[in-house]
């Protein structure tokens, strides 16, 4: 590792290269420390990390470590017909080569059941949650997210999910990235938080987890924007803190589809972790300068960390990429 000189010269050039209008300039590192700031990434373990999954975990840990705050690992891996087995170890590898150093030991939620039991008899205690027999195929035509059918009881006997009321009513808050953002309680419908197969649902895991870790920041893919209402919701339920939110641009392919499920959803290449690292700079729009390329990802890093500047993605819900591999 040769570097200190080669990172402060790339960072120079960059201050210079004149960024983004609306940034606010480089921030010295530690300048704004704030240790009680928290953030996580949490995947599911259902496949290796693509590009889109790095910029999610790259956009949170730039945020956390530019204030000087923790960074925690969570394996999403409760839907255990989704999981597969290799995945969680892959990631880890994956996120170790980036250069994305996590804190503290890594959580699965897997393990987390009796914290999810007792959030439920918590709810149920307070009479904000009903079984419901509802099938997906019976709501498949509703045009809210779930018509009532079952507030007074199930209506037919076998397998129930358990889903929590929503208030009625409009609920808005601020998110960082794609500004204001308001819902009607009543079109997103009650949430599910077991399901009908007995496993606790992600809406409710996630709430639990980021309360009992401590996270403050939730920096995440916009493509889980429409799932914070329900989670706030469920923080309010709980008597959970309200963390705050901030959704990163999703990476689609040049079709507009989201990248999980296209043929451009290429693992990350591990071989080449600072081009990973620059290419997933460039999709957020950082304009890491052009000495950073073929340099190594704490280098890469060491440039990211204070000249994160979220402000160069505000309100933007998606980002193509075409390139097919990273
Ligand atoms: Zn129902």
């Amino acid at each position: 590792m040769s570097g200190v000189n080669a990172s402060t010269a790339t960072a120079t050039t960059a201050t210079a290269d004149s960024p983004a209008p609306g940034h606010t300039g480089r921030q010295p590192p530690g300048g704004d420390a704030d240790s009680s700031r928290t953030g996580r990434f949490a995947p599911s373990p259902t496949g290796p990390l693509h590009i889109g999954s790095v910029l999610a975990a790259l956009g949170s840990w730039l945020d956390a470590r530019q204030r000087g705050g923790r960074w925690l690992l969570r394996i999403e891996d409760l839907d255990t017909p989704r999981v597969i087995p290799e995945a969680a170890g892959t990631m880890l590898r994956t996120l170790d080569a980036l250069g994305l150093e996590w804190d503290g030991v890594v959580e699965y939620q897997s393990r987390n059941q009796d914290r999810y039991r007792a959030a439920l008899q918590t709810l149920k205690d307070s009479g904000r949650v009903f079984e419901c027999s509802c099938s997906r195929r019976e709501l498949a035509g509703a045009d809210t997210g779930y018509p009532g059918t079952c507030r007074d009881g199930p209506v037919r006997p076998g397998p129930t999910a358990v889903r929590l009321r929503l208030d009625p009513g409009e609920l808005c808050f601020d998110d960082r990235v794609q500004g204001r953002c308001s819902y009607r309680l009543e079109q997103l419908g009650d949430v599910v938080i077991r399901r009908r197969d007995g496993l606790f649902a992600y809406q409710l895991a996630v709430v639990v987890d980021d309360a009992h870790q401590g996270v403050t920041d939730v920096v995440r893919g916009a493509d889980l924007l429409d799932s914070t209402p329900w989670q706030m919701q469920l923080q309010r339920a709980l008597g959970l803190p309200q963390p705050r939110y901030a959704h990163l641009p999703v990476v689609v392919d040049p079709g507009g589809a989201k990248l999980a499920k296209s043929r451009h959803a290429v693992p990350a290449d591990t071989t080449r972790p600072g081009a990973v690292l620059l290419q997933a700079l460039k999709l957020l729009r950082q304009r890491p300068p052009a000495e950073l390329a073929g340099l190594p990802p704490a280098q890469v890093l060491a440039w990211a960390v204070p000249n994160w500047n979220p402000s160069a993605i505000q309100g933007l819900a998606s980002i193509p990429c075409d390139v097919a591999t990273a």
